[in-house]
């Protein structure tokens, strides 16, 4: 009997595809594999078998399956199901998942280009191999269709598969990505000396060598000896703590006095020896909460100030799970992922750590997914991962824990899926049937709501670890520095003593402004224009470190000019406030400081955020200028001050979620200041002292913002009490897409009448690299369920689809 096989294709098509199995497949089920098909005239793609039958499907007679990759599935059903779901729910084709899910190191494509490997055979080899090899050397690279051609067949998998594992070719997308892994240094004390005796012996030998005695010294107060822990230190830390002497420390090292671990910062097998610092009366009883909610099948929340050991709970719970030989996903915002939690995490579980995020390179991902398959590992892996890291197929999963779910980093906005990492996440542990952990300083809008319904447990944190206090916020009123005539920006005369007390005492000080560049507008004095990017209804942004004009949105970058293009009057002005010029007058104002800066400018290498970070933990510099990527995960023990230069940045988002969003981040950046001593100082410039937000961040009450704010996103409908379904559409015409969304939303409005349809309306931006965009916004009661009105939507898309000639791009944004 014939069989055929549902399969997916990762392309944006909708629904899957079917192939006829050949008859020598022997495998009885082939759910989860990967197979090679075809598509259209000469396309070759790699696909995921959904599921396989008997029956003969109604339509067509479907093409065989070229090839089968993999001998055991690689995707499990359950996951398969979630991967539906997210195409599902937020209606788009499970190609584009697939797209997502999965690098594509494991998708091989028409498009993957096949080049010369590291390798050569070392023998005689059979001629297929060789005649690939042979058009290796008169080309640089081939495509799976040339190979096809070359060979006289289609079936070519096993056998590129056979010569990428030689070494004798590699995919174009690794010799691309050749970055060499940095390598981190790490001393430890000899197990032999671990004791008080040894230890004093090795100390009276080196009386002789005061410089290695004092090293020695430092390395010990490093390490916290003198309080009886032993914590790895880095090699970099005891150089800049004692002489930045190379041969003082070889000598030691020699002497076997210090040990010398390598790790890779990525953290995969991180080496120095866990140490397991003990959880604190109040961490113990959150720990029994969060198991005695999961008992009672309710999701806990972990509510924790900043700054109240979150993570070693986290860590603690996940350790039960590891033992038993289960998985455990944990979740982070994508920032959050740096070097500081690493180090945490893989000296905590060395040998358990995988890193799973989209600054790794595809060959690094593609490791990840083959490790996870573990066969014969009995402990469970620790997945830390950015959102991505979701569509994982765990091998044994136990247990998800989702930080700092306010994150707006969790919603995948562009390509799709546009999905929301936490309510996925919530949905697959739901499938799963194991616990989701949230957590957060700073609950967004719709966890609160749960929490209040009683869908979520939650577990409070009110109190910073050890003795650490939350810092005491100060607000600077800008328009009454105005009036008593002693405005300064973007210091003002109150901030400047304070960051002069702080740096007197020794601290170092961080400084928040959420733009980037050196000035957000420049305008000209005479004629009063303002440079706009050609592409986007966006004005320029100057960067003064390369002297141009930049646009945020699509990256266009032009000279700075000399005069202004329309009337070449050279009295140009440069407005506004970003993190370069901050950055530029600090240093004429602490000239022999040293000032750092952390925004997305100068972090797009691969190591430059940690090395950043890294400096600023070594004292290394004083000051840290940064967008908001500095609010995130970063625990710095010398930080005496926060400095939020303007506040009013923030504030006045068209957003509902505006004041929600700026209150997290404010918090955030507050709870940078003072993490392990009670000294901590934050200050606030604002024009806005009577904003409900800047009123709840100096009463430290975020519930009460929300909740005040809850009773006009009922009124209004707005989420947490609807849901949102958002359409753009682009069209590189102005009126095409005006005139498809007007069409749209008006037979959308015929076709659902009790429910509530906005627009079209253009966005703020409403041209973005050189298109149109119109948006539709629709309200779906919580009364309601959203799928057949989502069914509804993509039948009349496919409609338009078919009567327009040239239909605007439709994309959906469901829970925007
Ligand atoms: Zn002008
Ligand atoms: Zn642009």
């Amino acid at each position: 009997m014939k069989r055929y096989a549902d399969v997916i294709v990762p392309l944006a098509i909708p629904g899957t595809l079917t192939y006829l199995v050949p008859d020598d497949w022997k495998q009885d089920n082939l759910t989860g594999r990967r197979v090679l098909v075809s598509v259209g005239q000469a396309k070759i793609y790699t696909a995921l078998v959904l599921k396989d039958f008997a029956a003969k499907p109604e339509k067509g007679s479907p093409r065989e399956l070229l090839e089968l990759i993999d001998q055991s599935p690689i995707v499990s059903e359950i996951y398969l199901n979630f991967y539906l779901w997210i195409a599902d729910y937020y209606c788009c084709s499970p190609g584009e998942v697939f797209l997502s899910a999965v690098p594509s190191g494991l998708r091989l494509s028409t498009d993957t280009l096949i080049v010369k490997g590291e390798r050569e055979p070392q023998h005689e080899i059979e001629d297929d191999a060789f005649m690939i090899l042979d058009a290796l050397s008169m080309q640089d690279q081939l495509t799976l269709t040339e190979i096809s051609a070359i060979l006289g067949r289609k079936s070519i998998h096993k056998l590129l598969t056979f010569m990428h594992h030689q070494g004798w070719i590699a995919y174009g997308y690794e010799a691309k990505e050749k970055v060499k892994p940095r390598k981190i240094k790490w001393l430890l004390l000899p197990r032999e000396l671990q004791n008080e005796n040894s230890l004093k012996l090795a100390l009276d030998e080196l009386n002789r060598a005061p410089k290695q005695q004092e090293m020695f010294m430092a390395f010990l107060s490093l390490c916290d000896w003198f309080n009886g822990i032993l914590k790895p230190v880095q090699e970099n830390d005891l150089l800049a703590a004692a002489g930045k002497n190379k041969a003082v420390l070889k000598n030691l090292t020699e002497r076997g006095l210090l040990l010398v671990e390598e790790t890779n910062p990525e953290g995969i097998n991180a080496g120095p020896p866990p140490n397991k610092p003990g959880l604190s009366k109040a961490q113990t009883t959150a720990l029994e909460n969060i198991k005695s909610a999961i008992q009672n099948q309710k999701t806990p929340f972990l509510h924790g100030v900043t700054g109240s050991g979150k993570t070693e709970i986290y860590l603690e719970f996940a350790a039960e799970f590891l033992e038993q030989g289960k998985d455990v996903l944990f979740l982070v915002p994508e920032i959050a992922l740096t070097s500081q939690m690493l180090r945490r995490i893989s000296s905590r579980f060395p040998g358990d750590l995988l890193v799973y995020h989209s600054r790794l390179s595809d060959g690094e991902r593609v490791t990840v997914w083959q490790q996870i398959q573990r066969p014969g590992r009995e402990r469970g892996f620790l997945i830390l991962g950015a959102r991505s890291a979701l569509f994982l197929a765990l091998h044994n999963p136990g247990l998800i824990i989702l930080d700092e779910e306010q994150d707006s980093s969790y919603k995948q906005h562009d390509p799709a899926p546009r999905y929301h990492t936490r309510d996925a996440a919530l949905f697959l542990g739901h499938t799963l049937k194991i616990p989701v952990l949230l957590g957060s300083a700073t609950p967004s809008a719709e966890s609160w709501y749960l929490i209040q319904n009683q869908k979520f447990e939650r577990i409070a944190l009110d109190q910073r670890f050890g003795n650490a206090e939350l810092p005491s916020i100060q607000l600077i009123d800008l328009g009454r520095e105005r009036k008593i005539g002693r405005l300064s920006f973007p210091f003002s005369v109150p901030l400047k003593e304070a960051m002069d007390a702080c740096l007197a005492e020794g601290k170092q000080i961080i400084l928040f402004q959420n733009r980037r560049g050196f000035a957000p507008h420049i305008q000209c004095q005479s004629c009063g224009d303002v440079p706009q990017c050609p592409y986007c209804d966006i004005s320029l942004t100057y960067h003064k470190y390369t002297n141009e004009l930049r646009c945020h949105c699509c990256g266009h970058s032009t000279a700075m000019p000399n005069s202004c293009q329309v009337c070449q009057s050279s009295d140009i002005q440069l407005s506004g406030l970003g993190t370069e010029r901050v950055e530029e007058e600090l240093q004429a104002l602490y000239p022999t400081l040293a000032c750092d800066r952390l925004d997305l400018d100068n972090t797009r290498k691969k190591q430059a955020f940690a090395q950043i970070i890294e400096k600023f933990e070594r004292r290394e510099t004083q000051i840290l200028v940064g967008t908001q990527m500095i609010t995130k995960g970063l625990d710095f023990e010398n930080v005496g001050l926060v400095g939020i230069l303007n506040a009013d940045t923030l504030l006045y988002y068209p957003d509902f979620r505006a004041s929600e969003k700026a209150l997290q981040m404010l918090l955030q950046v507050a709870g940078r200041a003072g993490r392990r001593d009670a000294n901590g100082k934050v200050f606030v410039q604002t024009f806005s002292p009577e904003h409900p937000v800047i009123k709840s961040l100096l009463n430290n009450d975020y519930s009460g913002l929300l909740e005040a704010e809850f009773p006009d996103r009922n009124k209004f409908e707005y989420p947490p009490f609807c849901r949102l379904i958002r359409l753009e559409l682009r069209h590189r015409n102005q009126e095409n897409a005006y005139q498809d969304a007007c069409w749209f939303a008006e037979s959308l409005r015929r076709a659902l009448p009790d429910i509530r349809i906005d627009g079209p309306e253009a966005p703020i931006v409403a041209r973005k690299r050189n298109k149109f965009f119109q948006h539709i916004l629709i309200r779906i009661p919580r009364t309601r369920q959203p799928g057949p009105i989502k069914k509804h939507i993509q039948k009349l898309a496919l409609t338009r689809k078919k009567m327009g000639n040239s239909p605007s791009d439709l994309f959906f944004d469901v829970d925007p």
